[in-house]
């Protein structure tokens, strides 16, 4: 292993490290996790946040400029904000970013933008309080959309919002989402439903993209939008005149694996080459064995080489994360 870049099997490099800091959450979503199935690492488990530092510090080492911090919620985890706010002081870091759903963010956000962060992912399955109460299992429909607008108002940009559609839950809404980057000058981005073997959310709310951009375009015409980076994962559009722009994820029905330019840290130090995949490379006894920079590099060299060209499922199954998204990081 001898050239300094994460370069795969299939010739991707990969220059994006996906960082979850917690398997918890405060709020229980019908498509991520239940309570009754909540059993969360042990806190002796978790990567600390000087294990999560050194690794992207190597990293970067390795062509690692991109850096999204994720969860469970990120900011339920003490000292969370402060840590991110570490994250773009490492030489080589480029890009930070953060997803939340937005609950604990609004007394975060000034601290967030004077480290430098701008760029915020904020998940919102539903404008009504009571649907959002039965998608999360939660009442906090105000603090989310909050954020929102105070993220707005403080000049981070983009402010995403991502809505996971389930049909027969929140397909209804899907015109309204659109409606808001009329609005205002947000990303609001669709996702496909994706189903994992750990809940209990039925297939059949699974909606594909296409249709959710039928919904989307029976409001107005949608004007395709030309992004220079190839890894982004959103086909993106914008209503004529609108502030805002719809993105559409389809890891389903338009898979991006050929430009998946990724790479999962879970927050039990598993580094994790493909969502949709079940393999993983331990990375947390590496670091606590005390092993010397250059072979915690070789352990990001081998989840690389690891990262299979396309998702994979078992035998005779449907395609389904192998996992709690909460504990993989979304
Ligand atoms: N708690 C944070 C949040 O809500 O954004 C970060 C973690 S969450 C696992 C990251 C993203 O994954 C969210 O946008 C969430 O909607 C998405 N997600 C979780 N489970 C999903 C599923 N089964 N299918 C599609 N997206 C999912």
């Amino acid at each position: 292993m001898k050239a300094n870049i994460l370069k795969d099997k299939h010739g991707r490099q990969l220059n994006y490290l996906r960082v979850s800091i917690t398997d918890r959450c405060n709020l229980n979503c019908l498509y991520c996790r239940r309570w009754k199935d909540a059993k969360y690492f042990p806190p002796s488990e978790i990567l600390s946040y000087e294990e999560i530092l050194r690794l992207i510090n190597i990293g970067t080492g390795l062509g690692i400029n991109k850096v999204r911090i994720t969860g469970g919620e990120p900011l339920v985890r003490k000292g969370a904000a402060s840590f991110i706010c570490r994250v773009p002081e490492i030489a080589g870091v480029k890009d930070v970013s953060l997803t939340t759903n937005g609950v604990l963010l609004q007394d975060n956000l000034e601290k967030l933008k004077q480290s430098g962060i701008r760029r915020l992912n904020i998940s919102l399955d539903s404008l009504k309080r009571e649907k959002y109460r039965l998608i999360t299992g939660q009442d906090c429909f105000s603090e989310t959309w909050d954020s929102i607008m105070a993220a707005l108002e403080a000049g981070f940009d983009p402010v995403k919002v991502n809505v996971v559609v389930m049909r027969g839950i929140n397909d209804e809404e899907i015109e309204q989402f659109a409606a808001l980057t009329q609005n205002f000058p947000l990303y609001v981005r669709f996702i496909e439903y994706m189903p994992s073997c750990r809940h209990s959310l039925d297939r059949h709310r699974q909606i594909f993209m296409p249709e959710i951009k039928a919904f989307a375009e029976a409001r107005q015409k949608l004007y395709p939008i030309w992004k220079k980076d190839n890894s982004q994962v959103a086909e993106c559009f914008r209503y004529h005149d609108a502030p805002g722009e719809i993105g559409f994820i389809s890891p389903f029905s338009t898979p991006f694996c050929k430009t998946c330019n990724r790479l999962r840290l879970t927050a039990d130090g598993k580094l994790r080459p493909c969502l949709m995949s079940a393999r993983y490379v331990d990375i947390k006894q590496p670091l606590r064995d005390g092993m010397a920079d250059n072979e915690i590099a070789d352990h990001l060299k081998l989840a690389t080489l690891k990262k299979p060209a396309r998702p994979e499922g078992k035998k005779n199954h449907a395609l389904e994360i192998p996992d709690f998204m909460s504990a993989i990081g979304g």
